[in-house]
C-alpha cells in the first residue's frame, strides 16, 4: 500500500503510466581524461592509480578518510571521502581505478571530493553503456521502478501499437513495445536513439494531426464579436511618450484586421523579450471594449499579472480612458473572487488580467470577446474546448517571446496566423555578455558584490535542484550556499526552482521583485514570468548545457531597465565547439538569428543537455534537436490527409 501510494504520488497507476514514466536522463561513462585535461572542469573522470593507501582521520563528527593518487600522465592528486571509512580497507594502493568525481578547491588545495573508484577493465565495459536515471519521489528507488519495468516487460502487458505499419516502414521507426522496452534499458546509445526516435516522431505526429484539427475547425468559425476600429484607439496611439516599431504598427494592424474580420482570431505573436508587445495587446483590449466587449489578458505567473495589472490602470488613468480594470489571482481570498467573478459576469468590468490557473477555472462570460494569453505555451485543444463550451468563440492571441526559427514555427503553430515583432525600441542599451571559465568565479562574485553595493540586484541560474547521482553540473541549493560565503554578509540570498509549491515560488518572485532579496539562484523556470528592471547581472552556470534560444530568453531577464545590464556564462567545458556556440551569444542579440544558429550547431543526437523548453513542450521530443523528425511526422501528416476516423484507427 505504501508503494502503491508512492507510485501514485508520481502519477503512476497503470502500466501505461510506469511504461512512459521515461528516464530524466542517462548517466555516461566518457572517456577517462588526464588532470590537465579536467583543468576546466567540476567534473571528470580521471584514469590513474592510488600510490597511498586512504587513511581515515576524525574530525568532530565526520571521519575523513585521504589517499594520493597519480594520473596517466603522473600528475598527483589527492581523493577525500566523508563517512566512508571502510574505504581504507576495500581500496588498495598499486591499484589501477578510473576516479569519478567532483572537484573542490582551487590551485594546490584542488582535490578530488567522493570520486567513485571504478576498477579500469570495469569502466571499458560502462563506457559502451547508458544507465538511465529517473525523477522519483520520496520511496520509491531507481532499484523499484526497475524491478516493476522487468515485470512488465516479461508479462508483454504492453499497450497496443499507435503507429500504422506504412508509417513504421515509410519512417524507418521501431514499434512501440520494442521503443519502450529500450528508452529504459538500452544497452548502447544506438538502442537508446532508436527507441527515442519513435517516441518522438509519435509525438510530434499526434501534436500535428491535433493541429491540423483545430486548424479545420477554426476556418470554420464565424467571427462572433467584430471588434471594429475605432478613432479612440488611434488617439492613444498618437498620445504614447514614444512612437511604435514598424513591426509593432504592421502587428497592431494585423491583429485589427483579424478582429474586424470575417473569422475568429487566432494569432501567435513573437517577439523577443522587450519588443514590446503589451501595448499592443492594451490597444487591443482598448478597441475591444470601445465595441463594447470584455477581454481577459493570462499571465504565467501571479507577479507578471500584478504588473501587467498595474501597467493597465496606470494607462487608463494617465490617458482618461475610463477603463474598468480588474485583477483575479490564486491567492486571493475566495470572497475576493467571487466578487471578480461577479464583475465580470455582470459586466462591470472592461479587462480582467490574471493568472491560467485561476481564469481556466471558471471562463464564462457571454461578452468574453478577446483572450490573451502571454509567455505561455500554446492553448492546446483542451483549453480552447473548455473556453467554448461556455461561451462563444472569443479571439485568441498568444504572446511568446521565444524566437523560434520561422520553419519550425510554421510547423508548431500550423492552425495559428503569426506575426513577428523583430525589432527592437531603439533606446535600449545592449547587454554586455562575457564567456568565461570556472576561474573567472571569483571576480564575478565580486562584480556581483559591487554592482548589488550600487543597488542592483544579480540571478544566478544553475541547471540541477539538488546534488543528484548522474547528473553532474552545479546545483541551487549548494550554489546558494557558497554563494553566502562569497557574498557580504548583508546580501540576502533567495532560492527558486521548479520543486517548490507555487505559493512559495510566487513568494520568492514577489521578494526579488520588491528588491527584499538581491540574489535569486534559480533553475529555468525564471525563463518566463519574472519582470525585474533594476536586475543588472545574469551568472548562468554550465552554461554549456543550455540550448542557445533558451540562454538568450535567461539573458532577456535582464537589460530591462535604464542600467547597464550583465550576462555571464560560465562554461565548464571550454571545449572549441563549445566555445563557437557560445560564442553566438556574445555577438548577437537577434532572438531569430540565436535560434536558427542553435538549430544549425546541435548535432542529432546531443540529448544530454538540459532540454529547451520553450512554448511547445513535449514529454521527450526537443523541437531544436528534433527538427528533421519534426518535418518528418508533419510530412506523414499531409499523407495521412485521407484518414476518417473509424473505431480502428490507432488511437492517436
Ligand atoms: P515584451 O515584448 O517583452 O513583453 P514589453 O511590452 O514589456 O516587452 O515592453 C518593454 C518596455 O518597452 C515597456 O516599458 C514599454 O513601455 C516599452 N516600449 C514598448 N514599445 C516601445 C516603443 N516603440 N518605443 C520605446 N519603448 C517601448
Ligand atoms: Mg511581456
Amino acid at each position: 500500500e505504501k508503494m502503491a501510494a508512492a507510485f501514485q504520488k508520481a502519477g503512476i497507476r497503470t502500466v501505461r503510466d510506469l511504461l512512459y514514466h521515461f528516464p530524466r536522463s542517462y548517466e555516461t561513462f566518457e572517456r577517462p581524461m588526464t588532470l590537465s585535461e579536467a583543468r576546466y572542469r567540476d567534473y571528470a573522470s580521471i584514469s590513474g592509480v592510488l600510490t597511498s593507501q586512504p587513511v581515515t582521520r576524525y574530525a568532530k563528527r565526520i571521519k575523513i578518510t585521504e589517499a594520493l593518487a597519480k594520473d596517466a600522465a603522473g600528475a598527483a592528486f589527492k581523493a577525500v571521502w566523508f563517512n566512508m571509512p571502510y574505504l581504507s580497507k576495500s581500496l588498495s594502493a598499486g591499484t589501477a581505478y578510473v576516479f569519478r568525481g567532483k572537484f573542490a578547491g582551487e590551485g594546490q588545495s584542488r582535490r578530488m571530493i567522493q570520486p567513485r573508484l571504478i576498477r579500469r577493465e570495469e569502466y571499458e565495459a560502462l563506457e559502451k553503456t547508458l544507465r538511465p536515471v529517473y525523477t522519483l519521489p520520496k520511496g520509491i528507488t531507481e532499484h523499484t521502478v526497475q524491478k516493476a519495468l522487468t515485470q512488465v516487460f516479461l508479462s508483454g502487458a504492453f499497450p497496443a501499437e499507435t503507429l500504422s505499419e506504412a508509417l513504421l516502414r515509410d519512417y524507418d521507426l521501431c514499434p512501440l513495445s520494442e521503443a519502450l522496452r529500450l528508452i529504459h534499458f538500452p544497452e548502447d546509445r544506438g538502442q537508446f536513439l532508436k527507441a527515442r526516435k519513435r517516441l518522438v516522431f509519435e509525438e510530434f505526429y499526434r501534436f500535428l494531426l491535433n493541429i491540423r484539427a483545430m486548424k479545420a475547425d477554426l476556418q470554420k468559425t464565424p467571427n462572433s464579436f467584430v471588434i471594429s476600429r475605432k478613432k479612440e484607439t488611434d488617439d492613444l496611439l498618437s498620445k504614447l511618450p514614444y512612437r511604435l516599431t514598424g513591426a509593432q504598427v504592421k502587428t497592431l494592424n494585423e491583429i485589427r484586421d483579424n478582429l474586424s474580420g470575417d473569422t475568429v482570431t487566432n494569432r501567435l505573436i513573437q517577439g523577443d523579450v522587450g519588443s514590446g508587445k503589451t501595448i499592443l495587446c492594451f490597444l487591443a483590449m482598448y478597441e475591444a471594449a470601445l465595441n463594447g466587449y470584455e477581454s481577459v489578458l493570462m499571465a504565467p505567473t501571479e507577479v507578471l499579472a500584478k504588473q501587467h495589472y498595474k501597467t493597465f490602470r496606470k494607462l487608463s488613468e494617465t490617458y482618461g480612458l475610463g477603463l474598468r480594470v480588474s485583477l483575479l489571482t490564486g491567492s486571493m481570498t475566495a470572497a475576493e473572487k467571487r466578487a471578480v467573478y461577479e464583475k465580470i459576469s455582470t459586466h462591470t468590468t472592461d479587462i480582467l488580467v490574471g493568472t491560467h490557473a485561476v481564469i481556466q477555472e471558471r471562463s464564462v462570460y457571454e461578452d468574453l470577446a478577446l483572450v490573451i494569453t502571454d509567455e505561455q505555451h500554446r492553448f492546446g485543444v483542451r483549453q480552447r474546448e473548455l473556453l467554448k463550451g461556455k461561451g462563444q468563440d472569443p479571439h485568441m492571441i498568444v504572446l511568446s517571446a521565444t524566437p523560434i526559427p520561422r520553419t519550425l514555427g510554421m510547423i508548431l503553430y500550423g492552425d495559428m496566423d503569426i506575426s513577428v515583432i523583430d525589432e527592437l525600441p531603439k533606446d535600449r542599451l545592449p547587454i554586455k555578455t562575457a564567456l568565461v571559465d570556472i576561474e573567472y568565479r571569483a571576480k564575478a562574485y565580486k562584480f556581483m558584490a559591487k554592482q548589488i553595493g550600487e543597488g542592483r540586484q544579480c540571478y544566478v541560474i544553475c541547471p540541477l535542484v539538488e546534488e543528484s547521482e548522474g547528473a553532474n553540473g552545479e546545483n541551487v541549493k549548494d550554489y546558494a550556499k557558497k554563494l553566502e560565503t562569497a557574498l557580504p554578509k548583508d546580501v540576502r540570498i533567495a532560492v527558486l526552482h521548479g520543486r517548490m509549491k507555487s505559493e512559495e515560488k510566487e513568494a520568492v518572485m514577489e521578494d526579488f521583485a520588491a528588491n527584499r532579496t538581491q540574489v535569486l539562484v534559480s533553475t529555468t523556470v525564471i525563463e518566463v514570468g519574472i519582470d525585474v528592471s533594476n536586475a543588472t547581472v545574469m551568472l548562468i552556470e554550465n552554461a554549456e548545457r543550455f540550448g542557445l534560444a533558451q540562454l538568450h530568453q535567461l539573458r532577456g531577464r535582464v537589460g530591462r531597465g535604464e542600467h547597464q545590464s550583465y550576462c555571464i556564462l560560465v562554461d565548464t567545458t571550454c571545449s572549441e565547439e563549445s566555445k563557437e556556440r557560445l560564442g553566438i551569444l556574445k555577438s548577437s542579440s537577434d532572438g531569430f538569428k540565436i535560434a536558427s544558429e542553435d538549430l544549425r550547431l546541435r548535432g542529432p543526437g546531443d540529448f544530454f543537455g538540459v532540454r529547451q523548453s520553450g512554448d511547445v513542450s513535449f514529454q521527450l521530443a526537443d523541437i531544436y534537436q528534433d527538427a528533421k523528425i519534426l518535418s518528418q511526422a508533419e510530412e506523414a501528416v499531409k499523407k495521412t490527409e485521407a484518414v476518417t476516423f473509424t473505431a480502428e484507427t490507432p488511437v492517436l
